[in-house]
């Protein structure tokens, strides 16, 4: 399967200028200023004027299963669908359990992230939901990652929240030796995805242990972290010791009144404090529930929370916060790509994924969207569907 795009404005995610990309089955075979099209081969066009050619997004906080039920049975949100992410430009999964890591589990969302592998785009997850001890696939996180090609980390653990199971530090310093070690082992992250509440603790254990272990800052990737006010502020001290900081883009109009911070102004903020761009990401909490309220803030029912909020905080970072392309691409690509370990992932470069899209030049719109070498949303219009999507 080869595809030439031709004529783009490609963002590596930093500027390349005008090239042509050429793809041949699943990765990125060359980039040159003007490669002219084979004769005599089976090859896939696609003109890209008037484009930017940016790398596929990494989504590294997806509820693939859903999630939710802190309601009842019923608030269960149910699993995502491969349009959902495609639809938002994202390639790269990595997906999470919740609060339900009971009636889900490790099994299911190993073999959901399968599913949307053989779907087309990349999937990888976390083993754990919001408990400790950490509900693992194997009986061991260090196993879980040694064994398990999919599972990359350990979370979303849940801290400073009303709904966390309240672990102690030394349970937390444990687990995430087990995943430094684990990942040490397998060549991956091992990072410790870290679910935040509001609750006044804020990051204070990942503090402690930063502090008095060995284990770097890097082990960590607490999410949430533009919750509210008092949590960035503690974000934003964190970080000014090295610490990553994880922006969640879904949202409702209710959260936002309430101090939920935007991603947009958030990234912008931290980077005016000094925060280095690679230790900032974002995530979407893609699929998880989130209550909505009428104008009157009468509670009306649950939404769900799309990933295509994900890119949209950072084409509002271009568009509103006046920021470089390049640099707010950085959060959903090679940042959370290095972060985690993915290679060949969040950069176009020769040998890398064949994981592209192409942003109409002045709206920066998702047009078109390349997984693994395939084109599956073309135009705006989703080329390939999943298995039961009509
Ligand atoms: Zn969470």
């Amino acid at each position: 399967m080869l595809t030439l795009i031709k004529n783009g404005e490609v963002y590596g995610p930093d500027y390349l200028g005008k090239q042509d990309i050429l793809l041949a089955g699943t990765k990125i075979a060359m980039i040159e200023k003007n490669i002219p099209v084979p004769e005599g081969l089976d090859i896939t066009v696609i003109d890209a004027s008037g484009k930017k050619v940016v790398p596929g997004f990494i989504d590294s906080h997806v509820h693939l299963l859903g999630g939710g039920g802190e309601g009842g049975f019923k608030t269960r949100t149910p699993e995502i669908m491969l349009s959902d992410i495609t639809k938002g430009g994202v390639t790269t999964v990595v997906g999470c359990l919740g609060t339900d890591g009971f009636t889900r589990d490790m099994k299911s969302l190993v073999a959901k992230a399968r599913g949307l592998e053989e779907e087309g785009i990349s999937a990888y997850c976390y083993s754990g939901s919001y408990q400790v001890p950490v509900r693992t696939a194997t009986g061991s996180i260090q196993e879980d990652l040694i064994l398990i090609d999919k599972i990359i980390g350990v979370g979303e653990i849940a801290l400073s929240d009303h709904r966390s199971s309240q672990p102690t530090v030394e349970e937390l310093e444990r687990l995430t030796a087990e995943a430094r070690v684990g990942g040490i082992l397998s060549g991956k992250a091992g990072v410790v995805n870290i679910h935040l509440g509001s609750g006044e603790r804020g990051l204070q254990y990942l503090e402690e242990i930063i502090d008095k272990t060995e284990i770097p800052p890097t082990q960590f990737l607490p999410t949430h972290m533009n919750r509210d006010e008092s949590l960035f502020q503690k974000a934003l001290a964190y970080g000014k010791k090295g610490g990553l900081m994880d922006f969640t883009t879904s949202t409702t109009d209710k959260f936002l009144e309430d101090g939920e911070k935007k991603c947009s102004r958030a990234l912008s903020r931290a980077l005016k404090e000094g925060i280095k761009l690679e230790q900032i990401t974002f995530s979407s909490d893609g699929q998880g529930s989130l209550p909505d309220f009428d104008q009157q803030g009468n509670y009306i029912g649950l939404q769900v929370g799309k990933i295509t909020s994900l890119y949209q905080e950072v084409r509002d970072a271009v568009l509103n916060e006046k920021m470089d392309l390049n640099t707010a691409l950085a959060v959903i690509t090679k940042n959370p790509a290095k972060i985690l370990k993915l290679k060949h992932k969040g950069e176009i470069k020769k040998g890398y994924d064949g994981d592209l899209v192409l942003l109409e030049e002045s709206s920066l719109e998702i047009d078109t969207v390349i997984a693994m070498g395939q084109v599956m949303v073309k135009h705006k219009e989703v080329l390939v569907k999943g298995t039961f999507e009509n």
